[in-house]
């Protein structure tokens, strides 16, 4: 990687094509299933997951505590271990060395290690919980770059380091620092420079400004923002904060209960959100740039994974839960510019069926009031 001729902006869709002859797809994940194994029985925390990211997107995945938002992302990265396994899926992975697309949900931890740092890279949450405490910061940076390519003379991979460093707005002087010598902000910038070493394909963040205050919130994500368009990588950023995933995404996946339950793109969830779940997760978080508006919370709490309801898993906190939610699982059907799994939006139902059960769903709430 030569940081310093990597190209000014993202190259566009149809740019990439042109130049790889190829599909724009990076990933394309189907039907990942991925259980928990543990005594009280199978906790399924990813269900059927379906999701496609192109070259250069940044996908979000937003949802509340327990929705299997980070067991999606280890399962992506294969980072999964047990008693967490994959039990069916692929997670199709195309290079954009031109090299053939693998499915990385089968491949073995030595046929994975080609794609670990050079095509797929990861930033934790806990920075200190990643970078290593009693090795400074430019040791772990040179040790990362020369061991992907051996090549690269010690002050080649130091200069990279420094020009890294400096992107995500620390100073190259800090490379002799100890990690605990640097703020919580800065350990997690260093975090992010360091998964760009091998210059990948794909940085997998799991929530990775959730440890800082606001002001460095924003700091760091208009560095990746910036880091992003230089070099071009493409991000799944998974976080609760729905606000800030429609700021940031090309592409949001909302999940609820281990399943998507809607997808779209960032402009559509913004001012069309279809799924309430969607729309509650919306009311739950202040909007970043936007005037602040009231706030209120998700009544109930999210199921319980080893006992779910029967039918939609969100109609027990839904206010617009028809008779039909509670013994039915709405399908994740196409909608336009996206899917959706509620009756309300996907098609499932026809226009008369829908009417009849809202009319249901209302002659029941007027008995309750009653
Ligand atoms: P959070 O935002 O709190 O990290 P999340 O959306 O990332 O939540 P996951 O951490 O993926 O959710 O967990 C989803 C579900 O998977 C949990 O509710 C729990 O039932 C199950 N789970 C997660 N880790 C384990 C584990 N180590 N052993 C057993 N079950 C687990
Ligand atoms: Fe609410 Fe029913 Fe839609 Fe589920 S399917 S989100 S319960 S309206």
């Amino acid at each position: 990687m030569t940081l310093t001729t990597a190209p000014a902006f993202l190259e566009t869709e149809s740019e990439i094509i042109g130049r790889l002859g190829k599909s724009p797809t990076l990933l394309d994940v189907r039907g990942l299933c991925v259980d928990y194994v543990t005594e009280a029985g199978n906790i399924r925390a990813c269900d059927d997951i379906d999701l496609t990211l192109k070259r250069g997107e940044i996908l979000g995945v937003a949802g509340e505590s327990a929705s299997g938002k980070s067991t999606l992302l280890n399962a992506l990265g294969r980072l999964q271990r047990m008693p967490a396994a994959t039990s069916a899926g692929e997670i199709v992975f195309h290079p954009t060395d031109g090299t053939d697309p693998v499915d990385l949900a089968a491949l073995s931890e030595s046929e994975l290690a080609p794609y670990r740092w050079t095509k797929i890279s990861v930033v934790m949450q806990s920075a200190m919980a990643s970078l290593n405490p009693v090795i400074r910061l430019g040791e772990q940076f040179t040790d990362v770059i020369r061991t992907h390519d051996p090549r690269l003379t010690e002050q080649d991979a130091r200069d990279q380091a420094a020009d890294l460093l400096t992107m995500v707005g620390i100073s190259a002087d800090r490379l002799t620092a100890f990690p605990f010598q640097l703020s919580g902000g800065m350990q997690q910038r260093a975090l992010i420079a360091l998964s760009l070493a091998c210059d990948p394909d794909l940085v997998l963040m799991d929530e990775p400004t959730t440890a800082v205050d606001v002001v460095m919130q924003r700091q760091i994500l208009d560095q990746v923002l910036a880091a992003q368009q230089r070099l071009g990588f493409a991000v799944v950023f998974v976080t609760h904060d729905l606000s800030l995933l429609l700021e940031i995404s090309d592409r949001i996946a909302i999940m609820y209960g281990g399943k998507i339950v809607e997808n779209g793109t960032a402009a559509r969830l913004h001012g069309s959100a279809k799924h309430p779940y969607t729309r509650a997760l919306r009311q739950a978080f202040p909007p970043l740039s936007e005037p602040v508006r009231r706030l209120s919370g998700i009544a109930g709490s999210p199921p319980d994974l080893l006992d779910l309801p029967p039918g939609c898993a969100f109609a027990p906190r839904c206010g617009s839960a028809m008779p039909i939610c509670h013994q039915r699982i709405p399908e994740l059907r196409d909608i336009p510019q996206g899917r959706s799994a509620c009756f309300l939006s996907n098609g499932e139902l026809s226009e008369t069926e829908l009417s009849e059960q809202k009319s249901a769903a209302d002659s029941q709430d007027q008995g309750d009031h009653r």
